[in-house]
């Protein structure tokens, strides 16, 4: 069960609890124009909203409104609230991509390969199978073989994407997803987020659909590695609807290189996966709606 920030939204007259269903505590708080948000500023983030406004992805991201300043100094990014149309939605965050850290990330972990005992203790939790023989012996694994590992016990390295949080209509909400792998646990996930509210999954499917096509045509996403961002999924009784969010660890391409966002990643040639993810994410969907 997760503790989602606690804070009340007004809009068109509706009040209701927000919904926050990963990231830092205290990085959301209620926006000071009615049906926004505000999240703490990024300044890489900030660059990725400023392009997308000017993309052809517009449609599919949240609209930015600009920075905004808080009393106590803090700066923000005031962002529209993608749950204000909605009337008790259910919300699904998943993370899409087959790896969730940057090339960076990882040769900066490759700089000082220490052998971590806390990080060999949580792959033994997970799967005691996991280490070598080797990595038993010394009781410890590097901070580079822990992040690729980590990949790997949810669907990210299989399916480009991963479950981060379900927020059923009810209130209840869960963040249980770290080793939700396999293909049929995902999609008996997607049908436990959907059930009793049929009409949103040949939604969901035609909003991915055009998602794809646009991402296929999107000049921002031809030149960025998109990595940790999110496909939010928000139904109710009567609408369902998809948006890319969360560009924190969005980075531009280094320049003359390009991507096909589907090729298989190997270190440093900066393929995300984002594709796999959409494609998983459809054929799931699809398969869910045929049963
Ligand atoms: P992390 O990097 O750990 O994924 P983060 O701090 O970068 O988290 P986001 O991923 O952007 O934050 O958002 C966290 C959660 O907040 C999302 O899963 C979603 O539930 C909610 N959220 C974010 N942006 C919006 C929005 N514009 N409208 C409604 N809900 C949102
Ligand atoms: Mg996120
Ligand atoms: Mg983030």
């Amino acid at each position: 069960i997760v503790q989602w920030t606690p804070f009340f939204q007004t809009y068109k007259k509706k009040r209701y609890l927000w919904i926050q269903l990963a990231g830092h505590q205290g990085n959301f708080k209620a926006g000071p124009e009615q049906g926004t948000i505000l999240k703490k500023l990024c300044p890489k983030e900030e660059l990725c909203f400023q392009a997308l406004m000017r993309d052809v992805l517009r449609p599919y991201v949240p609209e930015y409104k600009g920075h905004f300043t808080a009393d106590d100094g803090e700066q923000y990014l005031q962002l529209q609230d993608l749950l204000g149309d909605f009337t008790s939605p259910c919300v699904m965050d998943c993370k899409i991509g087959v790896r969730t850290y940057l090339e960076d990330e990882l040769a900066k972990a490759k700089e000082k390969p220490k052998l971590r005992r806390d990080m060999y203790d949580k792959m033994i939790q997970i799967d005691p199978l996991a280490p070598t023989d080797e990595e038993h012996r010394l009781k410890g694994v590097t901070k580079p073989r822990y992040m690729v590992w980590r990949e790997t016990i949810s669907s990210t390295a299989t399916l480009g994407f991963r479950i981060e949080g379900i927020r059923q209509a009810d209130g209840r909400s869960s963040k249980d997803f770290k080793t939700t792998k396999a293909r049929e646990q995902v999609a008996e996930a997607f049908r436990e987020f959907t059930a009793g509210y049929p009409h949103a999954i040949p939604k969901y499917i035609q909003r991915l659909k055009a998602i794809r096509a646009t991402l296929e045509v999107s000049e921002f996403f031809a030149t960025h590695e998109v990595i940790g961002s999110s496909l939010l999924f928000v139904h109710d009784a009567s609408n369902a609807n998809v948006w890319l969010i969360d560009f924190a660890k969005t980075t531009r391409l280094p320049s003359g290189l390009a991507i096909d966002h589907a090729s298989r990643w190997v270190v440093s040639n900066h393929e995300d996966g984002y594709l796999v993810g959409v494609n998983n994410l459809l054929s799931i969907f699809k398969q869910v709606h045929q049963q």
